[in-house]
């Protein structure tokens, strides 16, 4: 579904420039959980920005199902809702002056053809926003009148209003307690399913990642240091980096710091 081939991004600071993510390969298929796991900074976010558009390459290729997403500078938009995100932060990622119906069928607007299809179709706003756990009361209330896991739930039916195939969930539940980061994630694989979706599940906690997805991809200072099978990856991890990963995981599960989740 998606190749990502030599990507590097270069942010430049006034004098100082600085490698994000240096020459990176990867593969997403279709219909799979890829995880991308590293410390922050690791440039993971990065990473997830220049396939969704928000950050432009300084060098390589982005194709989704064979196309270029980038051309001359510009984002290829021609995907019409096809590539949609799911930000870490539900606090600042929602406007607080929007009602959560006008946030929901917010990402229509960007595309004319889809939103002529859907516009008045309250039905299928409806359905949504029940699958994603929330109610028909909720639609005209602002955001801050919800607790940390219903306003990602309000970010998750946003991003599926466009009915899209690609999501990339960047540290989607890192902001929330324990137990309702649980309930967030059930949602999410759930919805992976029910719309044979592909995701490309950034986090920073390896608990998470074993839990969520099939394949996980390690980044370090930029670059991606290992990529495998979830399972072969914890069982027996190649890189030095991913044993450091994976040991202070296990150190945080016995101090039951609130940071660890076991699922
Ligand atoms: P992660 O998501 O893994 O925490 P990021 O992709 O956010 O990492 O950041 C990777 C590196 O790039 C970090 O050193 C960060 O400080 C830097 N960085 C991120 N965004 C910018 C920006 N807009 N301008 C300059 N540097 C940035
Ligand atoms: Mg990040």
């Amino acid at each position: 579904m998606i190749e990502i081939s030599q990507l590097e991004k270069i942010y430049s600071t006034g004098k100082d420039s600085m490698i994000a993510v240096k020459s990176t390969n990867l593969t997403i298929k279709e219909g799979e959980i890829l995880g991308i796991v590293g410390e922050s900074g690791s440039g993971k976010s990065t990473l997830g920005k220049m396939i969704i558009g928000l950050e432009e390459p300084s060098k390589g290729s982005i194709t989704y199902k064979g196309q270029q997403l980038w051309n001359k500078q510009k984002y290829n938009r021609v995907q019409a809702g096809e590539i949609q995100t799911v930000f870490q932060d539900p606090q600042s990622s929602l406007d607080p002056r929007m009602t959560v119906k006008d946030i929901i069928l917010e990402p229509l607007l960007a595309f004319p053809k889809l939103e002529r299809k859907t516009k008045g179709n309250k039905e299928r706003l409806l359905q949504l926003i029940k699958r994603v756990g929330l109610k028909e009361e909720h639609l005209d209330r602002y955001p801050h009148e919800f607790s940390g896991g219903q306003r990602q739930r309000i970010a998750i039916a946003r991003a599926l209003i466009t009915d899209p195939s690609f999501i990339v969930l960047d540290e989607p539940t890192s902001a929330l307690d324990v137990s309702v980061q649980a309930q967030v994630l059930n949602l999410l694989k759930e919805l992976q399913k029910e719309r044979n979706l592909t995701y490309l599940f950034i986090s920073h906690n390896m608990s998470v990642i074993r839990y969520m997805c099939e394949r996980v991809a390690v980044m370090f200072k930029g670059e991606m240091v290992e990529i495998g099978d979830t399972k072969e990856l914890f069982e027996n991890p190649q890189h030095p980096y991913t044993q450091k990963l994976l040991s202070s995981v296990l150190t945080i599960q016995k101090d039951e710091d609130k940071q660890s989740i076991v699922l």
